[in-house]
């Protein structure tokens, strides 16, 4: 069957400082697949942060929902043949912006579920929000998928949340945070952590895996790469398609 690549559709990470590293990010990933000058086929509806994180401090998960799964079905309307949440901490509303679509919707946590499931860990340490890491949505997907999970204990896990908010969507990349992280990081090993979950789409800015003696699952990039693949999926260069067809039939 003749495939172009997929439509990808981005809801922003949603820190600008995420979403254009998802771009960058699939692109990459498609030029490795397909070379020369191919690249993404993208729709990337972009945010201003700061509305988002009052709708976050406000606790208002509904009209986030509504916000999210508008933006998703504009989307879609525009061409999208998936779409991607490019941030952990608005998995909360997933289920709802999931429920607008008829396109495939590429769950954050299962991308990363997989890839941990994939190296045959079983306990993992998730790094992210306050939000992410003290509530069910995420840590309770993980779970569901047969992991262990454990998140920072006081007053590590007020650190790594106030590091997200304070700098890092703010386009601050502190060395003395990523010392910190390390540290942090350190101590979840020393409680049985097998692998670190970066589980804040901007953490793997600040922390890298060769930063760590245990294996380390940045989102962002395990979600770009499966959007790269469900995109390539059963493409076929069409030219060269057409050529093979041309030349079995004289
Ligand atoms: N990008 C973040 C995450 O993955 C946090 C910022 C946001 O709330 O979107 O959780």
């Amino acid at each position: 069957m003749v495939s172009t690549v997929k439509t990808i559709g981005l809801l922003g990470g949603m820190s600008w400082e995420s979403s254009i590293e998802y771009e960058r990010r699939i692109n990459e990933g498609v030029r490795a697949a397909l070379g020369g000058t191919a690249s993404a086929d993208l729709i990337i509806r972009s945010y201003n942060f700061a509305a988002v994180e009052a709708l976050q401090e406000a606790g208002d998960w509904d009209a986030a929902g509504r916000l999210l799964a508008c933006d998703a079905q504009q989307l879609e309307a525009a061409g999208a043949d998936m779409v991607l949440l490019c941030t952990n901490t608005m998995h909360v509303v997933a289920s709802v912006v999931e429920d607008a679509l008829s396109v495939p919707f590429l769950h954050l946590a299962d991308t990363t579920a997989d890839a941990v499931l994939a190296d045959g860990l079983t306990t993992v340490a998730l790094l992210g929000t306050r939000y992410t890491m003290e509530e069910d949505f995420y840590r309770g997907r993980l779970i569901d998928a047969g992991l262990s999970v454990l998140v920072p204990v006081e007053p590590d896990l007020t650190d790594v949340h106030r590091v997200i908010y304070d700098e890092l969507v703010q386009g601050k990349v502190v060395e003395a945070s990523k010392q910190q992280y390390l540290e942090v990081t350190g101590r979840l090993v020393e409680r049985g952590a097998q692998g670190i979950i970066a589980g804040c789409t901007e953490i793997e800015l600040l922390v890298r895996a060769e930063d760590l003696d245990v294996p380390f699952y940045p989102t962002a990039q395990l979600h770009a790469e499966a959007a790269v693949r469900l995109a390539l999926e059963n493409y076929v260069n069409e030219p060269g398609e057409s050529c093979r067809e041309n030349a079995s039939s004289t």
